[in-house]
Order: structure tokens, then C-alpha cells, then sequence
């Protein structure tokens, strides 16, 4: 039984014949039209009318970017999640009383938003290749095979079954071995500068990457089997107990969207098991437990520029310097964190810090304040 739904959810149907979170057919559950993001989130922001500004997205509002999923999936299952979710993210202080929630909720809530889009996406032809014998889709069916894991963890979630994973060799002990399957990163945001909406989203279907901010709270979720909270990070630990002005929040999400293109190619092949006992689905990475595959060899500084540039709305050519670090807004010279500078007497301390790094930022703004007076 469960090991065709491992079959089903690696070939995935057609959305509108089949629940992509659940894979159950229109004929068993007829579809309900669902808000990719939900509805309370956009009264929230005042994003109802506001146009997304995500690729492919570019012409639609908030209020129309939605999909047909089940009525079990929308109105029970996944209805759940929002119901616990939505006084949460709507306090007065969104960190502390999502803070509070679990790990598994949130990823799979941010997992929900971030499976949905990419199936949006990828259900809608690509304009430019319309009288192509065989249209492309806007996100490629190659691009949506790297979303298997998020994918895997929706079903299992849809039908009420667990999800783990694990590494190639360990030892069948569930209580040592079996690990949350994604990397979670909860951040408090620096709301003081008000020339920010409260609101931000950004997500990378090739690496299975989301970040969302509400608020007062920023998340970060990588659907990787949890490879990247093992072996990176202490990497960013730096940041623990920082809070991150928005703009720092979307340099963060580039750069672990980035660490995960230095992957070597066996830790992105999983193979799904079923545990009977468990009643979960267990994947396991092709790489040991005991061998970091994040290669330094892979690292790539216009890569990373690239993807930086790209989230961060800088060119890429003004962030790498010539031989190759990347200016950040999130680190001292020394290692330590950097506030960001938002009033004026933190901008004057800021200008006078010999711990700053000597290249000026790239962004006109910021560098302007910091260096220009
Ligand atoms: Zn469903």
C-alpha cells in the first residue's frame, strides 16, 4: 500500500485530476480552490491587491495565485495547520508565539506554500515555447524532479504518515539515526526600518529552498534531509540570537540557497523506504553520516554572487570584489555579526567601526548612509 504511494508521489499526475499534496484523484475528492498563500497572511500585509513579485509570477496579484487541492487536504488536513498557524503569525509579537509552534508544523506549512507554487508553475506553458511540438512548462519537469523531498513530505503529511531521514550505512536504530528531513531556521526580524514592507517571500525550486518574513519573525526552510543543519550550521551560528534587518534576512536566504549548489551529486540522490513499524516513509541520503558533501571544490564566487545579485536585486559585479569575497551586510571583518544601522546614532558608530569591511556596500542606499553621510 504505502510503497505505491512512494511510486505515486515520484511520478507526479496531472494537478487537475489529481491532489498534489495527497494524490488522491478528483473523482474520490472533488477539488476546492485553494490560496497559495493563505488568506489571513495577505489581509495581514495588505497584500490582496499587491502583485507578487516572484518569477513567472509577475503579473498576478496575491488573491489570484491559487491551485486546486482537495477538500480533505483544504479544508481538514492542511485546514488544521492554518487554523493553529494563523493566530500565531497574526500576535502582536509573531517570533515569540511562533517560536512556540514546532518544527514540523512550520516546515510543513512553508513546505504546503513552497510544493504549490512550484506545481503552479509548472503547470502553466512557457509563452515563448507555445508552438514548440512539445510546449515547455514555465518551471521545467527537471527543475520539479529536485522537489521530490518537499514533495514526499507533503504526502506523507496529507495522508498521515511520518516522515525521516537518514544516511547511507546507519545503523537501523530510529531513536540515533532517523532525523527531521528538512533544515529549519527561525530568525526575529528587525522591524525599526520602516522603509520595508512586513511582508517577504522568496523560494528556489532547484534547490528545494523557502524563506518567508512576517513580521517580527523570518524563516528559513531547505527540504534537504536535513544536510544542511547537520553540516553547516555552525557555519551561521554567528547570528544566534541576532535580529536580522530585512534585508539581511534575504542576503541569509540567498547564501543557503547557495550552500546547497556546492552539494556533491550523491547527497541529492535519496532513496525512499517504507518503515511498517514507524508507518513513515524514511529517506535515505547516498552519502555517510561521517563525510561532509558540502565540497569546497564546487564553490563557485560568481555563482554565488550570481544568486545573491539575483535575490538581493544588487549586480553581481558590485558585490564580488576582485579576489572574490563578497561583500555582506550580515558580517564584521572579525567574524561577528553586524547590526544593521538604522537610526542616525547607529549609522555615525557604524561609519566610525574599523571592524566594517573597507569595500564599500554596492546597494546606493546603504552606502550613501554609511559612507557618504
Ligand atoms: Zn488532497
Amino acid at each position: 500500500m504505502s510503497l505505491r504511494m512512494i511510486k505515486d508521489v515520484l511520478r507526479p499526475r496531472d494537478i487537475s485530476t489529481h491532489c498534489t499534496l495527497c494524490g488522491r484523484s478528483t473523482s474520490q475528492q472533488p477539488h476546492t480552490q485553494e490560496h497559495i498563500f493563505p488568506l489571513w497572511l495577505q489581509q495581514k500585509h495588505g497584500l490582496l491587491n499587491a502583485r507578487v513579485t516572484i518569477p513567472n509570477f509577475t503579473d498576478k496579484q496575491y488573491r489570484s495565485v491559487k491551485i486546486g487541492i482537495c477538500g480533505r487536504c483544504n479544508n481538514k488536513t492542511f485546514g488544521v495547520l492554518e487554523t493553529r498557524l494563523a493566530p500565531a503569525f497574526t500576535a502582536a509579537d509573531p517570533f515569540d508565539t511562533v517560536s512556540r509552534q514546532d518544527a514540523d508544523t512550520l516546515a510543513v506549512w512553508l513546505g504546503k506554500i513552497h510544493w504549490l507554487m512550484a506545481r503552479k508553475s509548472h503547470s502553466a506553458v512557457d509563452h515563448r515555447t507555445r508552438h514548440d511540438k512539445t510546449p515547455e512548462r514555465i518551471l521545467p519537469g527537471i527543475v520539479l524532479d529536485g522537489m521530490l523531498y518537499a514533495a514526499m513530505f507533503m504526502r506523507c503529511f496529507a495522508t498521515n504518515k511520518g516522515m525521516f531521514s537518514c544516511h547511507l550505512g546507519d545503523p537501523p536504530v530510529p531513536e540515533f539515526f532517523y532525523e527531521a528531513p528538512y533544515s529549519l531556521y527561525r530568525f526575529r526580524i528587525d522591524e525599526r526600518d520602516g522603509r520595508f514592507e512586513t511582508f517577504d517571500f522568496l523560494n528556489n525550486a532547484v534547490v528545494g529552498g523557502v524563506a518567508l518574513r512576517s513580521g517580527s519573525v523570518g524563516l528559513i526552510c531547505l527540504f534537504d534531509g536535513g544536510l544542511h543543519r547537520r553540516y553547516l550550521s555552525e557555519r551561521y551560528r554567528y547570528l544566534h540570537g541576532q535580529a536580522l534587518h530585512p534585508k539581511q534576512f534575504v542576503e541569509l536566504s540567498a547564501h543557503l540557497f547557495y550552500d546547497q549548489t556546492v552539494l556533491h551529486e550523491d547527497a541529492q540522490k535519496v532513496t525512499y523506504y517504507w518503515n511498517e513499524h514507524l508507518r513513515a516513509v524514511v529517506a535515505q541520503t547516498n552519502t555517510p553520516r561521517t563525510w561532509n558533501p558540502y565540497l569546497q571544490e564546487y564553490h563557485d564566487p560568481e555563482r554565488h554572487a550570481h544568486m545573491l545579485g539575483f535575490y538581493t536585486q544588487q549586480d553581481p559585479k558590485d558585490i564580488l570584489s576582485e579576489d572574490g569575497r563578497l561583500f555582506t551586510s550580515l558580517k564584521r571583518l572579525d567574524g561577528t555579526f553586524l547590526p544593521f544601522a538604522v537610526t542616525e546614532e547607529e549609522l555615525a558608530i557604524a561609519r566610525g567601526d574599523p571592524t566594517l569591511q573597507v569595500r564599500p556596500p554596492a546597494d546606493p542606499a546603504i552606502r550613501r548612509r554609511l559612507f557618504e553621510g
